[in-house]
């Protein structure tokens, strides 16, 4: 069959409805097509969706079901258990891999082809876990990985240093949660490298870095999931694939040797177009940063073990 500008989004909870209404309010497919468990929640969630198509384009939105997969090019994963306060994501791995490992094939089986964005935390663990069910399927399978981390980290880099965050290239890699990383060495403004355009003192740069890696922390706690932010990043990557921009985001991939690393997935800055990840850049990153990154594999490692 042929697709069209269709996304299914698997989970209508606070990141599954977000992500819709960020595709809603920018106009960007066709189609979407929810699905959930709940099903008075998301016949809910498609009610209110709907109800805000008059203000923004011609979205049609719907109640879906797997079969939706067949005409969809994207497929995108927000199912399952979320973070709850004072827990880590890598917490979530025995619920939501049991739900990965029964939604994958179905969606693979309906359509071959389509591209998979997951989610859905312990996100590198559950996007490795995919690619090992489906192998020749790795450039399709997308993890959201550190789309989120990042933009949290140039917001706050961008605010230290009174420039629009839009021009802040820095990115925050590894894993999405405890062990990432921030890439300082290789952060740049304006083709300028920030450390040779102004002084960040150590302890402002661990200030901001504490303050992006903390950010799910302290909004979890506060209002118990956090989901604009990730509901906005989902939508610009979905846009991405559907018009095939070939544009870079920090997505967690399978890791083939790069910066010695092998068997597990992580973020590094990679780049994507209709076919999933075309393209995987190759940073000159520090000996330090490259040791955390070693540690950030290893920490997903012992935990993809766990699967
Ligand atoms: P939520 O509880 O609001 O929504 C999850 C939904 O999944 C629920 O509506 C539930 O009914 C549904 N569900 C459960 N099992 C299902 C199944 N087998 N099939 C279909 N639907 C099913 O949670 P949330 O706040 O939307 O978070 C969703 C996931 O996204 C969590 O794992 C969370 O940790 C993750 N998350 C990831 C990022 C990121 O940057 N990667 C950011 C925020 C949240």
């Amino acid at each position: 069959m042929q697709t069209k500008n269709k996304v299914t989004i698997i989970g209508a909870g606070y990141v599954g409805s977000t992500s819709a209404f960020s595709l809603i309010s920018h106009d960007i497919c066709e189609e979407i097509a929810l699905i959930d468990i709940n099903k008075k929640l998301v016949e809910s969630q498609v009610m209110d969706l709907e109800h805000s198509i008059p203000f923004y384009g011609s979205t049609r939105v719907k109640v879906g079901n797997y079969n939706d997969c067949r005409d969809s090019k994207i497929a995108i994963i927000t199912c399952g258990a979320a973070q709850k306060p004072g827990k880590t994501r890598l917490d979530l791995v025995k619920k939501n891999s049991k739900i990965i490992t029964e939604i994958i094939p179905k969606i693979f089986k309906i359509n071959p082809n389509i591209i998979l964005i997951m989610v859905t935390n312990p996100v590198d663990v559950l996007t490795y876990q995919s690619i090992k069910m489906f192998p020749n399927k790795k450039d399709q399978i997308i993890g959201s990985g550190t789309i989120l981390d990042t933009a949290r980290f140039r917001q706050l880099i961008g605010e230290e240093l009174s420039i629009s965050p839009k021009s802040i290239h820095a990115y925050i890699v590894g894993e999405h949660g405890d062990s990432e990383l921030p890439l300082w060495s290789t952060a740049q403004i304006g083709n300028a490298k920030i450390k040779d355009l102004r002084k960040i003192s150590e302890n402002k740069k661990k200030e901001i870095f504490n303050n992006a890696r903390n950010a799910a922390y302290t909004i979890i706690k506060g209002k118990q999931a956090t989901y604009y932010a990730i509901g906005a990043g989902v939508a610009l990557l979905a846009r991405t694939i559907l018009h095939n921009n070939n544009a870079v985001f920090s997505v967690s991939h399978l890791m083939n040797g790069e910066y010695g690393l092998k068997n597990v997935c992580l973020s590094m800055p990679a780049v994507i177009g209709e076919k999933g990840i075309s393209q995987k850049i190759k940073l000159n990153i520090s000996y330090k940063e490259k040791l955390l990154l070693q540690k950030s594999s290893k920490a997903l490692k012992k935990v993809i073990k766990t699967l």
